[in-house]
């Protein structure tokens, strides 16, 4: 028997239990991970609590993990016994000790990356790739507006902009997120609790205001954003961690300046293996070049047993960057 976090209802952190499972056998075209490293991300807990609920009960958590392959199904030829690799895309279950799971999700680990390392970036790192080259393409002068720039998806974003030469101007919740956000190359930062973002937006851009906005904070910064953008301009709504944007009225897009809105999501953009290793070489040759730190601070590395734990303090916002489960720590 092997180790899982499971839930049999959706709610708040105390729905997830620690219990025993028998980890699946690879079926054709399979694989089976023995994880060593677990990345947490803000949208394994809107599954836990319902706003995106699993299917059927019992459930795993998670999709995304580092680890060693321990079995491989028929079919797979890429994919070997003994491969390190590094998914973000799996079914639910990844918080757990064995996970089963499509070889075309999986990438080869280079050596040069850890298996923290690549827990902590594979998710957010893929997504910040989308975001900057697919969804609306940044480049060198641009100067835009980043939300929740002290998180895990946002202190990618910060170092991915600043390689790029983009200015991101990223929103935080405090006076040492900023201090991070800025260390990890954002170009300003916007305390929220503090100050009004569209008008410091406008000061410091000398009422220019901005093309794009990045939005994964939704809810509560949801007219902030708009009020932030120049006419014409993008807002990319990738995320819900106040709340959803729910009941939009579409004529306000008109009265802000003839905005555009898009509601992104990763799995919409890295659909098959061939967009996996073209969106992972570009993320894994900035992590080997230093370019992009993915490093996770000691006390937000929990044991996969402490679940719970790491969930309320994600959700307390008491972290910054990544955080991770660690099997048999
Ligand atoms: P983070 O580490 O960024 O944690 C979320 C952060 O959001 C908090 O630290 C907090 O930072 C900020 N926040 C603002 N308002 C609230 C609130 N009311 N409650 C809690 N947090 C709040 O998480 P991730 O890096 O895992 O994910 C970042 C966002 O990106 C999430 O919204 C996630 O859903 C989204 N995402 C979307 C993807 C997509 O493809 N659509 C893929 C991956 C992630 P602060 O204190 O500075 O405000």
């Amino acid at each position: 028997m092997a180790k899982r976090i499971q839930f049999s209802s959706t709610g708040g952190p105390d729905v997830l239990e620690y219990v025993d499972f028998q980890p699946q056998d690879p079926a054709e075209g399979e694989i089976q991970v023995e994880n060593k490293a677990i990345g947490i991300n803000y949208i394994d807990t809107y599954v836990r609590s319902g706003l995106y609920a699993p299917a059927a009960f019992p459930s795993g958590l998670g999709s995304e993990a580092a680890g060693v392959v321990s079995k491989v199904g028929a079919g797979v030829t890429h994919i070997k016994v003994g491969d390190r690799v590094v998914y973000a895309q799996a079914p639910l279950g990844s918080y757990s000790e064995f996970h089963t799971l499509s070889a075309q999700k999986a990438a080869i680990l280079p050596d040069s990356i850890s298996f923290e390392q690549a827990a902590a970036s594979f998710l957010k790192g893929l997504t910040v790739y989308y975001l900057f080259f697919q969804t609306h393409k940044i480049k060198a002068g641009d100067t835009f507006l980043f939300h929740a720039a002290a998180g895990g998806v946002g202190l990618i974003a910060c170092q991915w902009a600043k390689a790029l030469g983009a200015r991101l101007i990223g929103t935080v919740g405090s006076d040492e997120k900023a201090a991070l956000a800025k260390e990890a190359g954002a170009w300003a930062t916007i305390n929220y609790h503090q100050e009004d973002i569209a008008a410091r937006v406008a000061e410091l851009t000398q009422g220019e205001k901005v093309s794009v906005v990045y939005d994964s904070v939704g809810k509560s910064t949801w007219l902030d954003s708009l009020n932030s953008l120049q006419r014409q301009g993008l807002l990319v709504s990738f995320g819900n961690a106040s709340g959803p944007v729910t009941g939009v009225d579409l004529a306000i897009l008109n009265q802000k300046g003839s905005l555009f809105v898009t509601r992104p999501s990763l799995n919409n953009y890295v659909t098959n293996l061939q967009e996996l290793t073209a969106a992972s070489q570009e993320l894994f040759s900035l992590i080997a070049s230093g370019a992009i730190k993915v490093d996770v601070k000691e006390a937000q590395k929990f044991p996969l047993s402490q679940a719970r734990t790491a969930h309320q303090t994600l959700e307390s916002r008491a972290t910054t960057g990544s955080s991770l489960l660690i099997p048999g720590k």
